[in-house]
């Protein structure tokens, strides 16, 4: 049973309080602004039909990629509770947990014989052991999400827009998700903006004089009840606007009523969340980041301050402080098969101080997590809405090729030193 939590309860109002927005938003942009208010008010033909068309592109667009991200399967991006035979077999280059000797600076380890040993590759495999994880396999740049109970390959983060996870196969549906709304708000808000910042204004004057607005101000609790002083100034100002409506019908076909004018802010309000969103989740896709590689390196500095404190308070290190140095630290650790012909070798082996191994450079990670060789056309939602990145390369995430180059030949020397 799903537990009261506060993010629990947002999750199920939020989506549904979206979509009833988009209706709202289509019919008063078709109907009030579009025909009533520029095609038949103002007379401005091409103007009316050119922004019913727009408003019935964009609008749906939007909805669609929303729907598409919402409907999204709860199992979407979980990895299998094994390994791919590849890895299982030890036959690709894969991210493991740093041996126990990691220590140790340099510390590489040789594994080899006739065939690997039974569960050469569990011992080196990260598993989960959280909520409904139940010991699944947990690839490299997984995380386990505490709000859905399960571990998704390529996780981002979780959204509570569309009550799910955000992983790497969803990126360019979320990001033209994230561009779309403040252009579509942009487009659909232009021809009022003018209009209702002068409203605004008379409603503004309104309440002074109006008497249930003159009550509101005067009375006490109103400092309260709305949320603070600036509830309490919006709050004036709507029943201003209200008294107003009144008296004209909000002018023009009703386009510049308080209904327009919430409607207007609300939009505005979306746009600017969805821009911050969509422009910060496109930033770090650029540097090679998914928002799991930035709690990794908080974790780190928590670890760091905590032993600091520890030292301080000359008080003994536990070992697992010591070891989540080495977790949440820069180093990945990877194991190498070599192409050793009549015996199985691997190495594992860690990177190098600079070495950032899923850093493929701006132009790369974005082709990779986003445009796919398609341009700029991963915006089209028709083309968004297609999954981005492979189930197999999110659950072994492609390398740099000059850090996949620098481990095997690195491999390749240790395993020919020993023989
Ligand atoms: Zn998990
Ligand atoms: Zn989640």
């Amino acid at each position: 049973m799903p537990s009261l939590r506060p993010s629990w309860v947002i999750q199920q109002v939020v989506p549904p309080a979206i979509l009833t927005y988009f209706a709202w938003a289509w019919r008063r942009c078709t109907w009030t602004i579009g025909r009533d208010y520029l095609f038949l008010g103002l007379n401005h033909r091409w103007l009316g039909a050119f922004y019913m068309a727009a408003t019935n592109i964009l609008i749906p667009s939007v909805a669609t990629i929303f729907l598409r991200l919402y409907f999204l399967p709860s199992t979407q991006s979980v990895p299998p509770c094994r390994p791919p035979v590849d890895i299982a077999s030890l036959k690709c280059v894969f991210e493991c947990s740093p041996p126990p000797q990691a220590l140790d600076d340099g510390y590489s380890l040789v594994v080899r014989g006739s065939t690997p040993a039974p569960g050469t590759a569990d011992s080196l495999l990260s598993h989960c052991h959280r909520g409904r994880c139940g010991g699944r396999w947990k690839p490299a740049r997984a995380r386990h999400c505490s709000e859905c109970g399960v571990c998704r390959a390529g996780f981002d983060h979780h959204c509570a827009f569309f009550a799910n996870c955000l992983t790497a196969p969803h990126l360019p549906a979320f990001l033209a998700l994230c561009f779309l709304t403040p252009l579509a708000v942009f487009v659909l808000a232009t021809p009022v903006y003018w209009p209702l910042f002068f409203r605004a204004i008379a409603a503004w004057k309104e309440s002074q004089v109006d008497p249930r607005a003159v009550a509101w101000w005067s009375w006490g609790p109103s400092w309260i009840v709305a949320g603070g002083p600036v509830g309490r100034w919006v709050a004036g100002l709507a029943l201003g606007w209200r008294a107003l409506d009144a008296v004209d019908g909000g002018l023009v076909a009703g386009s510049q009523r308080l209904e327009i004018g919430c409607l207007c802010v609300v939009g505005n309000v979306l746009a600017a969340i969805t821009l911050a969103l969509g422009w910060s989740t496109y930033t770090h896709i650029r540097d090679g980041e998914l928002t799991v590689d930035k709690e990794r390196t908080r974790a780190l500095l928590r670890t760091r301050d905590s032993i600091a404190k520890l030292v301080a308070a000359a008080q003994p290190v536990p070992p697992a402080l010591t070891a989540d140095l080495e977790r949440f630290g820069p180093r990945h650790w990877f194991f190498v098969p070599t192409p050793d012909s009549a015996t199985w070798a691997g190495v594992i082996l860690p990177t190098l101080p600079l070495e950032r191994p899923y850093n493929l450079g701006p132009e790369g990670n974005l082709d990779q997590a986003v445009s796919r060789g398609r341009g700029l056309r991963w915006l089209l939602p028709w083309v968004a809405v297609r999954a981005g990145m492979a189930q197999d390369e999110v659950l072994c995430w492609p390398l740099d090729p000059d850090v996949a180059a620098r481990l095997a030949q690195d491999a390749d020397e240790r395993v020919h030193a020993q023989t």
